[in-house]
């Protein structure tokens, strides 16, 4: 079920528009508001989960459909030479936006380090 004030909920229902990509029974996929790399997808559950953190082992086939989805979207946006798949979780892992999501990053150069010591 949606919640109201859920952004990621009103993108999955399409009451805010995004740049969509793709939608299927399970999720959504669509452009990030602020790339942080040449190719930036992120791909929510149409229903919401607030995060990793939160799922269960109901949620696997979910899971499996948010990294298979957002791998084959990554290639057919140019991804063709890989990407970085991150999952921002809690107040530790930096999440902002608290309906799970993945994000998927790449483009023609190769990424930064992953973290900065
Ligand atoms: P996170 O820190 O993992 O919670 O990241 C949330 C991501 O959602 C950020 O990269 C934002 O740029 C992105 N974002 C927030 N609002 C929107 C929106 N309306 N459409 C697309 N991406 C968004
Ligand atoms: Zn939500």
């Amino acid at each position: 079920m949606a919640v109201t004030d859920c952004i990621f909920c009103r993108i999955a229902e399409g009451t805010i528009p995004a740049g969509k990509l793709y939608e299927d029974d399970l999720v959504v996929a669509f452009h990030d508001i602020h790339p942080a790399a040449p190719v930036h997808i992120l791909v929510i559950p149409k229903a919401h989960v607030s995060s990793l953190a939160s799922v269960d082992s109901g949620h696997e086939p979910l899971l499996g459909r948010l990294l298979a989805v957002g791998a084959r979207l990554a290639k057919e946006q140019g991804c063709s030479d890989g990407f970085r798949t991150i999952v921002n979780t809690g107040r530790v892992g930096r999440q902002e936006v608290y309906h799970l999501h993945v994000h998927f990053l790449g483009g023609p150069e190769v990424l930064p380090p992953m973290l900065k010591h």
